[in-house]
């Protein structure tokens, strides 16, 4: 069990167990970080975020793009890791490796394109500046834990700001492996520091810090309101990444056999852990049993078996934990209607799952499950499938699948969340924006304003009166 699944965390551990959810086996132990050791680095990234912050923007740029060439250099090593400390399928590993060198790159590409506005004024010149926030803390969570961890340190480091990154218990070994790869290619001591611990020590002392600027929290909804809280205490700067339960829309005027084929994907990649995982499949009534005919030979087709093998999609849960809140979930409100296989023996596994007729109502129809189980539901109409999507407290994404162009962008529209697609399951690029709506988060990450959300403006006046 990895300490972060201990149920009672009365005493705080030393260090932290680094488990193969494949295999079970112990793949490192690595020291904890203590308070002390959270202030150490807070006065070390303040002191190195000063000297990073008055370099002159293509000097900063030029080092970020060299840590991304070092990121590339070790692709593939950073990838075995994940498979190792996370259970991901080598091929996704490996996407997630070169997502973090692509956002280092774009991010790079943006430290010279950081411009404040020229505003015409009475009197006088009126400029903006866009200053760097200082010490900038990343909370991550498990279940993508090299492009999570990416996704605030790129632009954080190219806006001018310090990083001090808290990977999650359970995975903290591509995070310290690309804290020695940004050494490597010359970022500056002390500026991208990472403190593995455990949330409720390590990490809630970097919210509590007074010298931390900012919080990017990425992880559960119960503890980024906790996290929120903290930092009203000093109006400390916050951006939340939470949970999901994004529906899957698929309008009868939809090309069925493609929606089909492409929804075992959209909740069992990751095993489902996901936050975007489209864990409610909401299908018009004249299609639904069409649909689940060709869903479940998709479903079973879904390979799952040993993380490092390149044809495997799917791998294991990330602990024994993860399982059992996992199993909570199905055959209490809802039986399987699609149920896949697993390997034998050891590793936290669990199958691939479709549940039916939860009528809206069952806890799997609207609790975030972060394991491979979807629900099905019918729906009548447009109208109803509007309601259906909007009748849960998150809202981070979801898909249209309709022939009918009006009807996509009408659906789009009218579903409350920040992520949606259309005839695709795709949510996240780091070009373009990406955050919830309701209690899936606050603020946005990624895109054009990535960098932005790291800077105060700050508004300038100078009279140009002669008296
Ligand atoms: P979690 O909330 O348990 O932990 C996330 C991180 O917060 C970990 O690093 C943990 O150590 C730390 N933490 C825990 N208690 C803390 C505290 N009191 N103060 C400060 N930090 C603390 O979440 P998890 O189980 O690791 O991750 C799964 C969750 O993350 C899911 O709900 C998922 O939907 C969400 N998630 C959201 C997004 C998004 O972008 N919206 C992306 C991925 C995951």
């Amino acid at each position: 069990m990895t300490a972060a699944n201990t149920p009672h965390q009365e005493h705080h551990v030393h260090e932290l167990q680094v488990i193969d959810p494949a295999t079970e086996e112990l793949v490192a132990t690595v020291p904890a970080a203590t308070p002390d050791d959270v202030d150490a680095a807070v006065t070390r990234a303040a002191r190195a975020g000063r000297t990073w912050a008055a370099l002159a923007p293509g000097d900063r740029a030029r080092l970020l793009r060299r840590f991304a060439e070092t990121v590339d250099g070790q692709l593939e090593e950073l990838a075995r890791l994940e498979v190792r400390e996370a259970g991901h399928p080598i091929g996704n590993a490996r996407w997630e490796a070169g997502n973090v060198r692509d956002l280092l790159d774009y991010a790079a590409g943006g430290v010279e394109r950081l411009t404040g506005e020229q505003i015409p004024v009475a009197g006088g010149l009126n400029v903006t500046f866009r200053e760097p926030l200082g010490v900038v803390a990343v909370i991550a969570p498990w279940n993508f834990p090299m492009p999570i961890a990416a996704w605030g340190t790129a632009p954080a480091l190219a806006a001018g700001n310090a990083v001090l990154l808290k990977p999650a218990e359970s995975t903290p070994l591509t995070a310290l492996r690309l804290a020695e790869l940004a050494l490597d290619a010359g970022l500056p001591e002390g500026l991208f520091q990472v403190l593995p611990g455990e949330g409720p020590v390590a990490g809630k002392a970097l919210v509590d810090h007074p010298g931390t600027a900012k919080v990017v929290f990425t992880g559960s909804t119960a503890v980024g309101k906790q996290v929120m809280a903290a930092c009203a205490d000093r109006v400390k700067r916050v951006t939340l990444e939470l949970g999901g339960k994004s529906p899957n829309i698929v309008f009868a005027d939809a090309d069925v056999e493609r929606a089909a084929a492409a929804a075992p994907g959209s909740f069992l990649d990751n095993t489902g852990q996901d936050c975007c995982a489209r864990s409610r499949i909401l299908v018009q009534r004249e299609v639904y049993d069409r649909f689940m005919e060709l869903l479940e030979p998709a479903v079973l087709a879904f390979r799952t078996g040993d993380p490092s093998d390149p044809d495997t999609a799917m791998g294991p849960l990330i602990s024994a934990a993860q399982r059992d809140r996992v199993r909570s979930y199905v055959g209490e409100d809802a039986p399987a209607a699609i149920r896949g296989g697993i390997p034998d023996g050891k590793g936290f596994w669990y199958p691939a799952t479709v549940l039916e007729g939860a009528a809206g109502g069952g806890r799997a129809a609207v609790e975030e499950i972060f394991g491979p189980v979807a629900v099905v539901l019918p729906f009548e109409d447009e109208a109803d499938a509007v309601r259906l999507a909007n009748a849960t407290d998150y809202g981070l994404s979801g898909s249209v699948w309709t022939r009918d162009v009006a009807r996509a962008l009408r659906v789009s529209r009218a579903v409350a969340a920040g992520n949606l697609s259309v005839n695709s399951h795709s949510s996240v690029r780091y070009s373009t924006p990406f955050g919830g709506y309701k209690q899936s988060g606050l603020g946005r990450e990624l895109g054009p304003g990535a960098l932005a959300a790291f800077t105060e403006t700050k508004n300038v006046f100078i009279s140009t009166d002669d008296a």
